[in-house]
């Protein structure tokens, strides 16, 4: 995958509190400050920190995102954080579609849509994830999922060059588990997403990036971003673990 920057992302998911978060990004800085060059790190704190985290990596070549992003703009919509007010405090990327804001808080295909087309239009970077469930592995219907999954986002991202998204497979089954899927069960998908990008005659399917996510741990990264579709990861509970995270992205380089 010589064409494509691997990206190691870390999502705290509801995760920190203002000193723990100092410790954690004082850590990856000193951690990651050499030897990281060919790859992009970025971390995802929850929406109140961003401007903490804002602040902690400046100087550093790690970058921050926002884990969800409100359809609307501004106005009456009580809770929500606008791409806006996202972009305001120089994030980066905004994870969507996560399987959480789908399982938890019922966020569908078009809602995912939506968010991708807000978050483009502001200028970030979304990273769209999509996964099976483990009944839907079982049943065999893992390729069905996924292909209604992507396909919900294709007309909003097959405008864009590769650079302006991401793409991100997250096996519901291996998120928080312990779980990871097998790096040749990574591969099979990454190719597949991949193959059906480039079959909706998107143009730029070779360039884009899509992460691996699922219980990824230092001792796992290696094999399966050696995998040839598979363009880094994202980190859910290993990131929040200073060395576990800095041994991830050593994982990628
Ligand atoms: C995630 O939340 O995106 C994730 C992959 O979690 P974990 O690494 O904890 O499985």
């Amino acid at each position: 995958n010589g064409k494509r920057r691997p990206l190691v992302m870390g999502n705290w998911k509801m995760n920190g509190r203002l000193a723990r978060n100092e410790a954690l990004l004082t850590e990856l800085k000193a951690g990651l400050a050499s030897g990281f060059d060919a790859i992009d790190v970025a971390v995802c704190p929850p929406a109140p920190y961003l401007g903490q985290a804002s602040k902690l990596v400046a100087g550093s070549a790690i970058t921050y995102g926002a884990q969800n992003l409100s359809t609307e703009q501004d106005g009456a919509y009580t809770g929500e954080v606008s791409s806006g007010m996202l972009t305001d405090l120089g994030v980066k990327w905004v994870l969507v579609g996560h399987s959480e804001r789908r399982s938890l808080y019922g966020e569908t295909d078009e809602t995912v849509a939506k968010k991708t087309q807000v978050a483009l239009e502001a200028g970030l970077i979304p990273v769209v994830c999509i996964g099976e469930t483990l009944e839907e592995r079982k049943t065999g219907d893992t390729e069905v999922v996924l292909a209604r999954q992507l396909d919900a986002v294709l007309p909003v991202l097959g405008s864009q060059p590769a650079s302006a998204f991401v793409l991100a497979y997250e096996p519901v089954w291996a998120i928080g588990t312990g779980l990871t899927a097998t790096p040749e069960q990574a591969q099979e998908v990454h190719r597949f997403l991949r193959d059906r990008l480039a079959s909706s005659g998107y143009a730029q399917a070779q360039e884009a990036r899509i992460l691996y996510g699922g219980s990824v741990k230092a001792a796992n990264a290696g094999e399966l971003f050696a995998q040839p579709d598979v363009d880094g990861g994202l980190v859910g509970g290993a990131s929040l673990v200073a060395n576990e995270f800095i041994g991830i992205a050593k994982g990628a380089v």
